[in-house]
């Protein structure tokens, strides 16, 4: 028999990545009623920083760009965080497929990346303060969103199975990849079958990338003339940058495994040829981290599908699904990098696809 009470809420928002989090925090400004579904056991969706010493290492996004990136460099400011200029002096590496190494002249980013102090879940956790604790709840995967006379019906649990937890809402903001919610959540009635299938062809940015941070007691590399950046045909890492906390230890090199998913499945011979790489690359002491941190995005359910397995070869021109930045006359709204009408796939455009969905919901 199933027992689970309806809950009745105005807004409900699927996904505590960024924009998600971002939507909830301008809700709460508003002192507007809302409930924040999110199914994995934590937040940040697609930023994650497991933490060595209070320093947070950044295995999805490092990086903010605030010269083009507006939204991102006033929430730094505004959420009273530092941020601090990519690591970039010194000379760098290049790795042949033969695996000869070879020194280059470094370069410095265009516009200039910028880290932030403590990592990029700063942002999240500063965000969450606004936020009501009891409205966040986690271990939550939506399977379901139903349309009914009196508001939507979000189901949550596993397809097919007996649900945790129902909900009722007035609206419902979509905070998670398109393609994503395409191919894991059922609608009722069915999407139109050209939005449907512009969901499906929405790649998921990074989805299907692995990065690694190798930390270290000291900046040897730096010592040695070397910014720490190195870029290799050889592999398994394909492009490495200093990963370094703001002024103090820990030091760091961190960057993205270049083989494809399909190749990443021996996780403990990946760890010990990634830290032979890190020793060619920049000598015998980048063998012996003092704490090696891998994380493979492809196979993170609540991130990629199937679809998301191969390498994207560019960053594809992101936009609402099929041009529609909500559905059902304005009750269920389109959030999420992947529809921002721009700098979609980058933290900016997960901010601005938040700001759009919550200008867009329907007052009271
Ligand atoms: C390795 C890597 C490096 C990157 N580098 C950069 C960078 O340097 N700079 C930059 O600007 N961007 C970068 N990005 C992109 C950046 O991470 C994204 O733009 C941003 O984090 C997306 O936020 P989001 O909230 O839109 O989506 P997500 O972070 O994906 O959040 C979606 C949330 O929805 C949840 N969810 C999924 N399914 C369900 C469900 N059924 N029910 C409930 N919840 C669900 C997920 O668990 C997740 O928490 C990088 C990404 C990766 C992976």
């Amino acid at each position: 028999m199933n027992t689970t009470t309806i809950q009745r809420i105005d807004t409900l928002i699927i996904g505590a990545g960024l924009s998600g989090i971002y939507a909830a925090s301008r809700l709460a400004e508003q002192n507007r009623s809302f409930v924040l579904l999110e199914a994995r056991n934590r937040i940040g969706g697609r930023i994650l920083c497991p933490q060595y010493e209070g320093y947070g290492c950044d295995l999805g996004p490092s990086w903010y760009w605030p010269e083009i990136h507006p939204t991102m460099a006033r929430l730094v400011d505004t959420l009273n965080l530092k941020g601090y200029r990519q690591f970039e002096n010194g000379f760098g590496r290049y790795q042949q497929h033969s695996g000869a190494v070879h020194t280059i002249r470094g370069y410095g980013s265009e516009p200039a990346s910028w880290r932030i102090v403590g990592g990029m879940m700063a942002l999240v956790t500063r965000l969450c303060e606004r936020v009501l604790r009891d409205t966040i709840r986690l271990n939550h995967p939506v399977c379901g969103i139903e349309r009914r006379s009196d508001g939507i019906r979000v189901t949550v649990g596993e397809l097919e199975k007996a649900p945790w937890a129902e909900f009722l809402a007035q609206q419902v903001v979509l905070a998670l990849p398109p393609r994503l919610t395409a191919a894991t959540i059922l609608f009722t009635p069915d999407l139109p079958d050209h939005l449907a299938q512009a969901m499906l062809k929405t790649s998921t940015w990074m989805a299907g990338q692995a990065k690694f941070y190798a930390l270290y007691e000291t900046p040897f590399w730096r010592d040695a003339g070397l910014s720490g950046q190195a870029f290799s045909e050889h592999g398994p890492l394909g492009e490495i940058h200093d990963g370094s906390n703001h002024v103090t230890a820990p030091y760091g090199l961190t960057g993205f495994v270049g083989m494809p998913a399909a190749q990443r499945n021996q996780q403990p011979c990946l760890n010990q040829a990634i830290r032979e790489q890190l020793a060619d690359l920049f000598g015998w002491a980048a063998a012996t981290p003092t704490r090696l941190f891998y994380q493979d995005w492809a196979r993170e359910s609540f991130t990629a599908t199937a679809y998301d397995q191969p390498p994207l070869r560019a960053h594809p021109d992101y936009r609402p699904p099929a041009g529609q930045s909500a559905i059902w006359d304005g009750r269920v709204h389109f959030a999420g990098t992947e529809t921002a009408d721009q700098h979609g796939g980058y933290l900016e455009g997960a901010l601005r696809a938040a700001e759009r969905a919550i200008n867009n919901l329907q007052s009271k």
